[in-house]
C-alpha cells in the first residue's frame, strides 16, 4: 500500500496498472497540487553535502603518518 504525499491518503494499487497513472499520488488532483508546489518554489531540493565528507576521508590517509614518525626517529 502506498501513501499519497499530498493528502496522506492511501493510494490504491490499481493506480499502478492504469494507463494514466497518477502514482505516487492518489488522484489527479493531488498530482496537480504537488505540481503547483513545485512551481511556487515551496519545495526545496535537498543538496547532497556528502561529497565533501567523502573527500576528507579519502584525503587523510592514516597509514602514511606512522611511517613518517619512524623515519624521523632513525
Ligand atoms: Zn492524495
Amino acid at each position: 500500500m502506498f501513501q499519497c504525499p499530498i493528502c496522506k491518503g492511501a493510494v490504491p494499487e490499481e493506480m499502478l496498472d492504469k494507463p494514466k497513472s497518477t502514482f505516487p499520488f492518489c488522484s489527479d488532483r493531488c498530482r496537480l497540487i504537488d505540481l503547483g508546489r513545485w512551481l511556487d518554489g515551496k519545495y526545496q531540493i535537498p543538496v547532497d553535502n556528502d561529497d565533501e565528507s567523502h573527500g576528507e576521508s579519502q584525503g587523510g590517509e592514516p597509514g602514511d603518518e606512522p611511517d613518517d614518525e619512524r623515519s624521523d626517529r632513525r
